[in-house]
């Protein structure tokens, strides 16, 4: 009888356990990919990873394709889109890589229970984390809330397995299943199409991801510590998505960093064991993406400030680095790190606006939006969740401008308006003489916008309303 394999999250055929091991079990082949829009609910994939997930299903389907295997998409709550598919095959095993989701895991659980009723066998692997975040305990047993601790158990755990190879030969079940038209998903932006700047920064699929790590690796993860955090440079690996669609394994990255010779790689690990601590809080916290950790928070006084809020997501709030910011999300589809910390930290504490509303624009305009990564970040920077920042760290956009993007050039990049000011006005236009104003074409209110709120108040405001929250038994 043929076996199914099922891709999600890993849309590639290296290091791909469950593509392997249903190659190696000698049965005919059907490749299958469900566009699983029910089970997720409010979490279903946002527009900008939608894009990413259109252009991946293409790359897949080629490399597939070459290697003589049709991928087969279907469209459909996935455990009713098995009884059918296996009505129509007559499949006698399923294979596929684990994925750690809340709604993922209560789905698969559903599936791998009727798969047993019917006597199909279900063949479930791990790959999309370095370690098993379930396996990882604190002396007393329990999940982690602190980043080092997390870390160092993990370091301390066996080492992360050497990647695996890509079958070399698939064989295709008789005939393929019929196969949804990708097009007609319409994954894509209609209407009007704001993909233009992400067709321009991305190459997507397998291949290109391996590509960029392995130039990552080459030239720039030696002096990622020091450049990391600057916004206008090539300091950052820009793997996530590739890592979240699974076109790269972390384990690929892992042991593409961490070989000898090269400098610099325990930082950049450091980073890949965020993403772990995170997957880690997501599967101990089911209700991470809508509920503080820290319960608290529960009663903080967030304002409902439609106006604000839009000025936030346009880029249009008057502070250059936090404008710059939402602008490279909205062209882009990613933003770098320091800038997602200052700009969440400015929708949360600049303008009191709950951490929630920024996490659901961030869902739906990053291509790299991960359930985990993106509600545990924000619960972070709201200073609720686990490790949190610290309440009465409140970034001052400005300075952070002057810091991490010292000529301005991420700012002259994204608000072009802003591009001809003076070096020590571009963080902080309102303060800029007349003349220097004129000299740049800059008329505040009227191309640029002043500041929607005063940086010295809004702290004063944001301090108030935490130590409310705090007093309160
Ligand atoms: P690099 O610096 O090159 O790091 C390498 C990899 O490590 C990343 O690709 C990523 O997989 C992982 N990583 C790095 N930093 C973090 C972190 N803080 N938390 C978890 N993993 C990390 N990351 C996402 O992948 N998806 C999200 O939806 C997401 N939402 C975020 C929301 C907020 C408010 C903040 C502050 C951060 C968010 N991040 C998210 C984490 C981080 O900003 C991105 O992973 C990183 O900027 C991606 O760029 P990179 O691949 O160049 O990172």
């Amino acid at each position: 009888a043929p076996a199914i394999v099922w891709f999600r999250n890993d849309l590639r055929i290296s290091d791909n356990p469950a593509l392997l091991a249903a190659a190696r079990s000698g049965a005919p082949l059907v490749a299958l990919y469900i566009l699983d829009d029910e089970s997720p609910g409010e979490w279903r994939t946002g527009a900008a990873a939608r894009w990413w997930l259109h252009h991946s299903l293409r790359a897949l389907s080629e490399s597939l394709a070459g290697r003589g295997l049709t991928l087969t998409l279907r469209r459909g709550r996935a455990p009713y889109v098995f009884e059918q598919i296996i009505a129509e095959t007559g499949a006698g095993a399923v294979f596929w890589n684990k994925l750690y989701e809340p709604w993922a895991m209560r789905r698969d659980a559903e599936l791998e229970a009727q798969l047993a009723d019917d006597a199909v066998e279900a063949r479930c692997f791990h790959e999309s984390l370095l370690f098993e975040p379930e396996t990882l305990r604190t002396k007393q047993g329990e999940s982690f809330r602190m980043f080092t601790p997390f870390w160092r158990a993990c370091l301390a755990a066996p080492t992360p397995e050497r990647p695996l190879p890509a079958p070399e030969i698939l064989h295709p079940a008789p005939l393929p299943p019929d196969s949804d038209d990708l097009d007609a998903w319409r994954l894509l932006p209609q209407n009007p199409d704001w993909a233009i700047g992400m067709r321009k920064v991305w190459l997507v699929g397998e291949t290109a991801a391996r590509a960029e790590l392995a130039d990552f690796a080459r030239h720039h993860v030696v002096d990622y510590k020091v450049e990391r955090d600057f916004m206008g440079r090539v300091g950052v690996s820009r793997l996530s998505p590739h890592l979240h669609f699974g076109e790269l394994s972390p384990r690929e990255v892992w042991h593409a960093i961490s070989d000898p010779g090269s400098i610099g790689g325990e930082a950049y690990l450091r980073e890949l064991g965020w993403r772990e601590f995170c997957h880690h809080l997501l599967i101990s916290h089911w209700d991470l993406p809508d509920r503080p950790l820290d319960r608290s928070f529960e009663r903080f006084p967030y304002r409902d400030d439609e106006t604000s809020l839009d000025a936030w997501r346009n880029g249009q709030t008057g502070y250059p680095l936090v404008d710059a910011a939402m602008r490279e999300l909205w062209v882009t589809g990613w933003m770098h790190n320091r800038a997602r910390l200052v700009s969440a930290s400015f929708l949360i504490k600049h303008l009191l606006i709950d951490w929630r509303k920024g996490e659901r624009w961030f869902w739906d305009t990053l291509v790299d939006a991960d359930l985990a990564n993106n509600s545990a970040n924000w619960q972070w920077v709201a200073g609720c969740g686990a490790d949190a920042a610290p309440y009465f760290r409140i970034f001052n956009p400005a300075l952070q401008g002057e810091k991490f993007d010292p000529d301005g050039a991420y700012v002259r990049r994204y608000v072009p308006e802003l591009a001809g000011l003076d070096v020590r006005y571009i963080h902080r236009p309102w303060a800029a003489p007349d003349d220097v104003l004129r000299e740049a074409g800059v008329v505040l209110g009227v191309t640029y916008p002043h500041p929607i709120v005063d940086h010295a108040q809004a702290r004063e405001r944001a301090l108030a309303s935490f130590e409310a929250v705090r007093a309160q038994p």
